[in-house]
């Protein structure tokens, strides 16, 4: 099963990801934590992806083609997967389209998740990430044991950068004006 997952951030679309993998074993592909990843571990895209997600800004269309046109290439993807914040301008949808031509792909389903943006921001302001392990915790709905740390390994939790009030609100409009105008498509 090829899927993509649609939704401003805060939806839920990591959430609904890691269900789809847990019941169909499917991988998440989620643009989002490759990039936080190479910002970990300080590669040049980790680099370049910085300062852009730091203010809530989008990576340009062709470095993130790049990366997930690799990423669907590894064998775990031969099954299906689940595409998580990508695509996310029609530039991308499009070069999508001809990436999985070429490797003889096609997508099954496109699932758009709604939800009203108080409700976003309401998640987002409240979401804690663990850096150790990726772990997300909600402070209203799904905290942690201990406030302020990881259930799993202990570590301390932080806030995104982009989960701040300032750049949460440039991703929003970023959303509106670049990525829900591919509901249309
Ligand atoms: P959310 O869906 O919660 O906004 P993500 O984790 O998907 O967040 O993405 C975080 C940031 O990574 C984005 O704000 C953007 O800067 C960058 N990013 C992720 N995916 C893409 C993409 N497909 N195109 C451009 N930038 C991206």
């Amino acid at each position: 099963m090829n899927l993509i997952l649609l939704g401003p951030p805060g939806a839920g679309k990591g959430t609904q990801a890691k269900r789809l993998f847990a019941d169909y074993q499917i991988p998440q592909i989620s643009t989002g934590d490759i990039l936080r990843e190479a910002v970990r571990r300080g590669t040049p895209l980790g680099k370049q992806a910085k300062p852009i997600m730091d203010q809530g800004k989008l990576i340009p269309d062709d470095l993130m083609v790049g990366v997930v046109e690799e990423r669907l290439q590894q064998p775990d993807c031969a099954s299906g997967f689940v595409l998580d914040g990508f695509p996310r301008t029609i530039a991308q949808a499009e070069a999508l389209e001809s990436v999985l031509g070429k490797l003889g792909k096609r997508l099954d389903k496109v699932i758009s998740l709604e939800v009203p943006e108080e409700k976003l921001i309401e998640r987002i302001s409240g979401r804690r990430n663990c850096p150790n392990d990726g772990t997300v915790y909600q402070v209203y709905q799904n905290p942690p044991k201990r406030a302020g740390f990881c259930d799993k390994c202990g570590g301390g939790l932080v806030q995104r950068e982009d989960d701040k009030e300032e750049a949460v609100k440039e991703r929003l409009k970023v959303y509106a004006a670049q990525t829900a105008p591919l509901k249309g498509c």
